[in-house]
């Protein structure tokens, strides 16, 4: 029997060729490989014109860019969910913000807006939802609450490529956003890449500065100074030449993949309800508002011991099935660098119970029927 794997990265030969044919024939041309890659978002993904696309090194550069562009001070609080992957905390930590973890939403595992609302004090500069496997968090209740605060809304749509919240693509609505294009999510520029979004105007020049070593070289290029100086901290986050050519040939493939993904997560989602009514485990629940990119299809099982032997089984299967994060609140340096608020419930249960299905283009129908029947079995037994 063939293994089913958790995940394989979405390439194939035609995207491989014609990057390397563009690479062979210009290997220096950075502002070719960018615009051509902006056009793609553009055209493939509808992203807007009026927005600038940063195109970097993965979804962490950007959140770094973000925290820099904010200057964050010592003690600003930024507000996360616990149940997220350790790169949306660092960037913020490593600029001495204190992280404050709160609780998810136990629909859609994302940030609980009530549990912000909580949370919030005088010091917060920022909350951070994920968009928890391509569902969109409620970036409505967010935005009421960054309003009344006076706080940055910021997307870690690290798991968003392809996916919306009424209609608007996820990484454009908050003051910034970040997409990833690491090999583990919707989309792959051939390893590791970011994109950053610098939604409101006030901060691109400020991140701009950041993206070139934090001196004020574009304006030079422009024209409107003599020479360019060193301004503030800033670095060099680039995309390479040639993961943006992966990247502008993977795009145009994009609604194939988010309608191959959302096709096989429909499918888990119909066969496996009638064991949900039985009460053996909870799904996600879609709100109105989100349209999903397929990206991760998950279990909520009721306890960590259903959880791995479930596991255990579908291994005996030969089926590769995955749990998720460790809460960040309940780690050693999550507590140097932060402090939980208000209850964990969700997250602690989350952590225990939930199980991820193998998710990937390359997941047959076949292979998809294998692990449906798979999971039945093992709750007819
Ligand atoms: C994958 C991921 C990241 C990091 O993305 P990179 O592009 O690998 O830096 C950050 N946040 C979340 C929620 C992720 O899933």
């Amino acid at each position: 029997m063939n293994w089913i794997r958790f995940n394989e990265p979405y390439s194939h030969a035609g995207i491989v060729e014609e990057s390397l044919r563009h690479l062979a024939a210009s290997p220096f041309d950075g502002e070719a490989y960018k615009s051509r890659l902006a056009e793609r978002f553009r055209t493939f993904g509808r992203y807007s014109t009026e927005v600038p696309l940063h195109f970097l090194q993965s979804a962490t550069s950007a959140l770094e860019v973000m925290a820099m562009a904010m200057e964050i001070q010592l003690g600003d609080e930024i507000i996360l969910p616990s149940f997220t992957y350790p790169a949306t905390a660092n960037a913020f930590a490593r600029q001495g913000a204190k992280l404050v973890f709160v609780d998810i939403e136990k629909d859609t595992l994302n940030i609980d807006p009530s549990a912000v609302e909580q949370a919030v004090t005088p010091r917060t500069r920022g909350i951070i939802p994920i968009h928890y496997g391509g569902i969109a968090a409620d970036m409505g209740e967010l935005r009421r609450i960054t309003d009344s605060c006076g706080a940055l809304l910021l997307e870690d749509a690290s798991h968003g490529i392809g996916a919306a919240y009424e209609g608007m693509a996820l990484g454009t609505m908050g003051e910034f956003g970040c997409l990833s294009f690491h090999h583990s999510k919707n989309m792959t520029a051939g390893g590791s890449g970011g994109c950053l979004f610098v939604n409101q105007k006030g901060y691109q020049g400020i991140v701009d500065e950041v993206l070139n070593q934090g001196t004020n070289r574009t304006a030079f290029l422009n024209g409107t100074v003599d020479a360019y100086r060193w301004q503030r901290v800033g670095g060099e986050y680039q995309m390479t030449n040639y993961a943006m050519a992966f990247l502008a040939e993977a795009m145009k493939e994009l609604s194939t993949v988010t309608a191959m993904r959302t096709e096989l997560w429909n499918r888990y989602a119909e066969s496996f309800r009638p064991l949900e009514e039985k009460g053996c485990f909870r799904l996600a629940k879609l709100p109105l508002y989100a349209r999903t990119n397929g990206h991760i299809f998950y279990l909520l099982l009721p306890s960590n011991a259903v959880r791995e032997d479930l596991k255990r089984f579908l291994c005996g299967r030969s089926i590769e099935a995955f749990s998720h994060y460790e809460p960040l609140h309940d780690t050693v340096i999550g507590r140097q660098v932060g402090e939980e608020r208000g209850a964990m419930d969700v997250t602690n249960l989350v952590t225990q119970g939930i199980l991820r299905l193998p998710m990937h283009c390359s997941l047959t129908a076949v292979d998809q029927d294998r692990v449906i029947e798979a999971v039945h079995d093992y709750f007819s037994r």
